[in-house]
């Protein structure tokens, strides 16, 4: 019997839209600050050259915290900061970071939440999807709200799907992992046992177990399961 649901964050729940050149102007004009000469340009280009180093570290089972993320962006022009500044560039992104949400999320939570424990399992390096859904006033729909850099392991390794269903003290069998990931959210919830929903937005159909369209569909499938 299912007693948990556990959502993946990104293209899960939201869609992220961070304005990338307000966040590049703040961020190096606080850099400045610190005697950091950075243009916005070559922030923005270090920012994604730094987001495909932390994809590479994944593939070794590793995920890093905002701290790591921005010193290794700030090491690509030879510099380093404190977690004092990396907060404080984080929080730009926190600030601007409200998303797309794909279905009505508050509703469908307040329509889960009375039959089962509900949780968050994001792939991130920093706090943006817990503060967000915090800050919508949602975070007391959640039982349980994990990003990876908690415990410096991504999805879909075995130990942060055992990591949340202990925060959520259940077992893997009464759990089930919703994601729009195969690689990560479907394989790595399987790989420990759980049951797992894709959301297949595309209708590709290139997972033969449980499938959704929408999330909306789920506290119907989630009877049949
Ligand atoms: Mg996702």
């Amino acid at each position: 019997m299912i007693k948990a649901v556990i959502f993946d964050y990104g293209g899960t729940l939201a869609k992220s839209k961070a304005p990338e050149n307000i966040v590049s102007e703040k961020s190096v004009e606080r850099l400045l600050m610190e005697g950091i000469e950075v243009e916005a340009i070559d922030f923005h280009n270090a920012f994604f050259e730094t987001a495909e180093w932390r994809m590479s570290l994944h593939d070794e089972g590793k995920e890093i915290d905002s701290y790591k993320f921005y010193n290794h962006l700030v090491g690509i022009f030879g510099h380093e900061i404190s977690k004092d500044v990396s907060d404080e560039l984080e929080m730009y992104l926190v600030e601007n970071g409200e998303p797309d949400w794909l279905v009505n999320v508050e509703a469908l939570l307040i329509k889960l939440s009375g039959d089962y424990k509900i949780a968050l399992l994001s792939n991130a390096w920093l706090e943006a999807p817990r503060q967000i859904l915090r800050d919508k006033g949602w975070g007391r729909w959640f039982d349980v709200m994990v990003c990876s850099f908690d415990i410096g392991i991504p999805k879909p390794d075995a130990r942060i799907f055992q990591h949340t269903l202990n925060l959520l003290e259940v077992d893997a069998s009464e759990a089930v992992m919703v994601g729009d990931s195969i690689k990560t959210d479907i394989k790595g919830a399987i790989s420990v046992g759980m049951e797992a929903i894709w959301v297949d937005k595309e209708g590709t159909s290139e997972w033969k177990g449980h499938t959704v369209k929408t999330i909306d569909e789920l506290p119907e499938l989630l009877k049949n399961i």
